[in-house]
């Protein structure tokens, strides 16, 4: 049986895509084999891996001027490799620190780099994001880098920067394929795909082409973006399940009606939570209204001796992991596109029920 699953990564996956993994587990399309088991070069894995990249392009409408990378080492790697192939060597960058993850970010480009806080939502405890009229940005930035959705403080940019001339690199790792998104406007996006793409083991990187062949001289060939790019991702064997896997999540997207419909759909989940939340005594969210994250939720209990109770009767329900992050406490519904809106139902009408009898 099927829970609710509101865990922030790895997260839930949609049960359709499940089962025709299962159904095609041992024998995909009457070949005799699993994807796990083909080379990666014979012709049905590369068919696979070509189709995943153009429902991808089609559903996020990625201009042809961009290369789609089929990565490994996580978005953390990202955070290293980003540096490594755009700052030359021994350039600056501007990065806006929103949270946990932009920071991370940050910290690792400062080891190859110049990196330049350009602004920092640290004086409102980063419940809010500042506006671009409080950024300050170099003059001679490689690129400038932020975090559109940061996954464990449950802030999101409803707005993309501007920044001139300069490429724009965003870490989309929690936010990619939950609404429509303008490519156009990015230099670079990035993805781990164990939120609202695949399993994990996979990153996905958007890259414009013109970013392409700068890596820095020591720049492993593993990581030099032009390599990958010119090997079709696949200069080294590539996780080919989880490419497999995220194609299918793809084509479940395009069925749903792409991502006009789960924009929608994510916008009336998003709404109902915060909706509860806003409307009890016993819970609350801290975040800027017009900054809070469609896709991670934090919300704390008037008292935090009711969290362990709460999450306990959350799993007698069948709602999993609302546990929150360790460095923010209370609890987070991570309500990624694969979490349908009876999941939201459910929680929205157990947290009620919880607080009648605690509140
Ligand atoms: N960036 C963001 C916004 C994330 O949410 C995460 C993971 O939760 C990461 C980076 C790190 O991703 P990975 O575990 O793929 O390195």
């Amino acid at each position: 049986k099927r829970l609710f699953n509101f865990c922030a990564g790895p997260a839930a996956l949609p049960e359709a895509v499940l089962q025709t993994a299962r159904d095609e587990l041992t024998d995909w399309h009457g070949k005799g084999l699993s994807v796990m088991e083909m080379s990666h070069r014979s012709d049905e894995f590369v068919g696979i891996a070509e189709q995943a990249e153009q429902d991808l392009r089609e559903l996020l409408n990625i201009p042809s001027d961009y290369k789609v990378l089929f990565l490994q080492g996580g978005a953390s790697q990202q955070f290293a490799q980003i540096p490594l192939n755009l700052l030359g060597e021994d350039g600056r960058a501007d990065y806006i620190d929103t949270g946990i993850w932009s920071r991370k970010a940050m910290e690792e480009a400062s080891r190859y780099g110049h990196v330049n806080a350009a602004a920092s939502g640290k004086e409102y405890d980063y419940f809010a994001i500042p506006g671009q009229n409080e950024w300050t940005l170099s003059a001679d930035a490689a690129y400038v880098h932020y975090t559109p959705n940061e996954t464990i403080g449950g802030v999101e940019f409803n707005w993309i920067p501007e920044v001139g001339d300069k490429p724009l690199v965003a870490d989309v790792s929690s936010d990619i394929l939950s609404r429509p998104l303008d490519v156009s406007r990015f230099g670079l996006l990035y993805a781990g795909a164990q939120k609202n793409i695949g399993p994990s083991g996979l990153t996905v990187v958007i890259v414009r082409e013109d970013l392409l062949g700068k890596a820095h001289s020591k720049c492993p060939t593993m990581l030099d973006y032009s390599v990958a790019a010119k090997n079709g991702s696949m200069y080294n064997t590539p996780p080919t399940f989880a490419w497999y896997l995220s194609g299918l999540v793809f084509k479940w997207l395009k069925a749903q009606g792409g991502l006009d419909a789960m924009e929608r759909i994510n916008d009336a989940k998003q709404r109902k939570l915060y909706t509860a939340i806003d409307a009890s005594e016993l819970y609350s969210n801290p975040i800027n209204v017009a900054d809070r994250s469609w896709m991670n939720i934090p919300f704390r209990l008037a008292d935090d001796r009711l969290d362990k109770p709460f999450l306990a009767g959350a799993e007698e329900r069948g709602l999993l992991n609302l546990k929150g992050h360790r460095s923010v406490g209370g609890m987070r519904a991570s309500i990624y596109n694969a979490v349908p809106e009876a999941a939201v139902d459910a929680l929205v009408a157990y947290m009620a029920e919880f607080e009648k009898q605690h509140g």
